[in-house]
């Protein structure tokens, strides 16, 4: 039986709406690490995102769908949108070793952004034995991210990696300001994304 381990990259996030930030640094990080496949999960109730008012789980799920359909290695988990409570990752991650086995590796990828939060997720320490975290470089964050690694100790510094991405200064926030503000988002996110914003009038309050 082949030793080679399977590799798989979560990308977790609100993708309220998914935009092209997220499509660009995904692909980045599986041809750099050679991943076999990124799961996108659509988180239902982000811990960091409670005060905020976020879009019913079913229109960003159907987005993440849409957005990432022509890319044969994506694909979309409603694993978190069907778990009641508050979505911790380290749930996820469980979940996902006992659907695929303990010979997958696991890379979580994120902006540097989320990645300065690090220390404040819950069970961090067990979900560092778990996965790889790769840091994708981010505009407009001002990235300490050495103290974050060095923080965790031997561990920040196997788990915890930094990958510079093409550097896309896009944020789910900006484009429903826009859509607010009846301003274009085309570009920004896929064609199909877009159409879906408009038609169900996602954003315009
Ligand atoms: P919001 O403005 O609502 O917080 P967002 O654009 O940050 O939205 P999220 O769904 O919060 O999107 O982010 C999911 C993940 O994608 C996070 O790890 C975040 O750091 C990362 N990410 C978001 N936008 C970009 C981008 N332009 N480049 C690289 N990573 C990004
Ligand atoms: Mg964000």
């Amino acid at each position: 039986m082949s030793d080679v381990k399977r590799k798989i990259g979560i990308m977790g996030g609100t993708f309220d709406p998914i935009h092209i930030g997220h499509l660009v640094t995904a692909e980045a990080v599986r041809i750099e690490y050679g991943l076999d496949k990124v799961l996108f999960i659509p988180s239902a109730n982000p811990p960091h995102k409670q005060h905020s008012q976020v879009t019913p789980a079913i229109h960003r799920y159907i987005m993440t769908v849409m957005a990432t359909y022509s890319n044969s290695h994506f694909y979309v988990s409603p694993i978190e949108i069907e778990r009641p409570g508050l979505s911790y990752t380290i749930d996820t991650v469980l979940a996902l070793i006992e659907q695929y086995g303990d010979k997958t590796e696991f890379y979580f990828i994120t902006g540097a952004d989320a990645v300065q939060d690090l220390p404040t997720w819950r069970n961090i320490d067990h979900l560092l034995d778990l996965c790889y975290f790769i840091a994708a470089t981010r505009p407009g964050c001002i990235c300490s991210l050495d103290h974050v690694i060095k923080n965790f100790g031997m561990k920040g510094r196997q788990r915890i990696q930094r990958l510079p991405t093409p550097e896309l200064e896009i944020s789910s926030t900006d484009i429903r300001e826009r859509v607010r503000q009846g301003r274009s988002i085309k570009y920004i996110v896929p064609e199909s994304v877009e159409s879906y914003i408009l038609k169900e009038g996602l954003y315009i309050r």
